[in-house]
């Protein structure tokens, strides 16, 4: 996400897919973060710093897609029918998609 003096933001950097519906979320703590880390340092460092913080965030958002993605897409193999069969009820549904606190974890 960063690149000498350059870095990447929200969709720019990648894609939170849209059952996470972390988009928006994501984008606005990239923001965040890179304000911050350029409250500190030198361009380049920023820029580093600010990637060594989001990278890890970002990466559990697209576990997170995969994870919620086995329900609403992947059912050809026996573990994920039964994985679809787990989250396709109503209260998994309502608990799972559009909440963000797998980040908190
Ligand atoms: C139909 C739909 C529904 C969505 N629903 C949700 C939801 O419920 N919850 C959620 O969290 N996320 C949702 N998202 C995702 C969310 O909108 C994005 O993740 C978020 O807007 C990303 O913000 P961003 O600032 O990175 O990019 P963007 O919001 O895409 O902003 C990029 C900006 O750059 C501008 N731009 C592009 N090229 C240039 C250029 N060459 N020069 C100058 N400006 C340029 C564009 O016009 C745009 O204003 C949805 C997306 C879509 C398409």
């Amino acid at each position: 996400m960063a690149f000498g003096r350059v870095a990447m933001i929200g969709d720019a950097a990648f894609v939170a897919r849209p059952h996470v519906a972390a988009g928006v979320a994501k984008a606005a703590d990239d923001a965040a973060a890179l304000v911050a880390a350029l409250e500190v340092d030198e361009v380049e460092a920023a820029l580093r710093r600010f990637e060594a913080a989001r990278v890890p965030v970002g990466k559990r958002i697209i576990e997170r897609a995969r994870h919620l993605g086995a329900y609403l897409q992947a059912t050809h193999t026996a573990e994920e029918r039964a994985r679809s069969q787990r989250h396709s009820i109503p209260e998994a549904v309502l608990a799972e998609t559009a909440v963000l606190d797998f980040l908190r974890s």
